[in-house]
């Protein structure tokens, strides 16, 4: 119950690592809200599993790529459970894979606006609460294409999830004097429906084979490093990526 009475928003948190990760902190005791943009189902699925363990949840639909609705959120998860402790900014995608002469300028701004704007304007509201209160922990969303620059027609996703990376240190610098903790977490292959859409059973299987732990990572394996990251347990750390990938890029 390491987050007992803890008040937690997950952006995208109806369906893969955002799903374990909100049902991660309802099991340590947190109050949980999450957004979701187009999956009713789940989060209504989401839902019930978070309250039949005993907790309040509270799912919200948004787009996250424009300031307002963005601000209405945190305002609605403010009212219905509390001033918020904790933000996972992890609602993101690829949309589409394609090589650079083929990325359209629209494709371009809507990867940014998905990826970095939606991080952005999640880490401005919660500041915004936090700030005064002094106290408050983020955690964001970035990749190993952030380190890699991504797999095949992934350079405008990489470039999102680098500049994800870049902006949770610098806010990690800004804060940090306030009391307030900004890391985030890079994971590599996840098996989610990001890879059931996006990539193929033979580029999965070739990226476990030359991944040391040999497998796939588990939603399950983000949300671990998450909560550490959100608790007391990871105090004295800000700024920090942490790379969730079974070791795959050591060799
Ligand atoms: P997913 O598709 O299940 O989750 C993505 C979530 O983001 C969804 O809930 C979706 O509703 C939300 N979202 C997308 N666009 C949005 C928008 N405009 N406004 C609000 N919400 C929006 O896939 P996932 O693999 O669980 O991805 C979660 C995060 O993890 C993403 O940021 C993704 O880039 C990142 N990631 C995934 C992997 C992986 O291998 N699966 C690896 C590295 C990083």
């Amino acid at each position: 119950m390491e987050f007992a009475d803890k008040v937690v928003l997950v952006t995208g948190g109806a369906s893969g690592i955002g799903r374990a990760t909100s049902l991660a902190f309802a099991r340590a005791g947190a109050r949980v809200a999450f957004t979701y943009l187009t999956s009713a189902d789940e989060a209504a699925t989401l839902a019930a599993e978070t309250e039949a363990l005993g907790r309040r949840a509270h799912g919200i639909q948004a787009d996250l790529c424009h300031p307002d609705p963005v601000e209405a959120v945190f305002a609605e998860v403010e009212e219905r459970l509390g001033p918020l402790d904790i933000l996972v900014a992890n609602a993101g995608g690829i949309l589409k894979r394609t090589r650079v002469v083929d990325l359209s300028f629209e494709l371009w701004n809507q990867v940014l606006a998905v990826n970095l704007t939606s991080t952005h304007l999640c880490c401005q509201a919660a500041l915004r609460r936090m700030e005064p209160r002094r106290s408050g922990t983020i955690v964001t969303m970035a990749s190993m294409a952030a380190f890699d620059g991504g797999g095949f027609g992934a350079s405008h996703y990489a470039a999102t999830k680098g500049a994800i990376a870049t902006y949770t240190r610098g806010v990690a610098k800004e804060v940090g004097p306030l009391g307030i903790r900004v890391n985030g977490v890079a994971p590599g292959l996840i098996g989610t429906r990001f890879h059931d859409i996006f990539n193929t059973p033979e580029g999965r299987r070739s990226t476990v084979e030359k991944t040391p732990l040999r497998r796939e990572g588990r939603p399950e394996d983000v949300a671990e490093a998450i909560l550490f990251l959100a608790s007391p347990r990871s105090g004295f750390l800000t700024g920090e990526i942490i790379q969730i990938n079974g070791g795959l890029g050591l060799f």
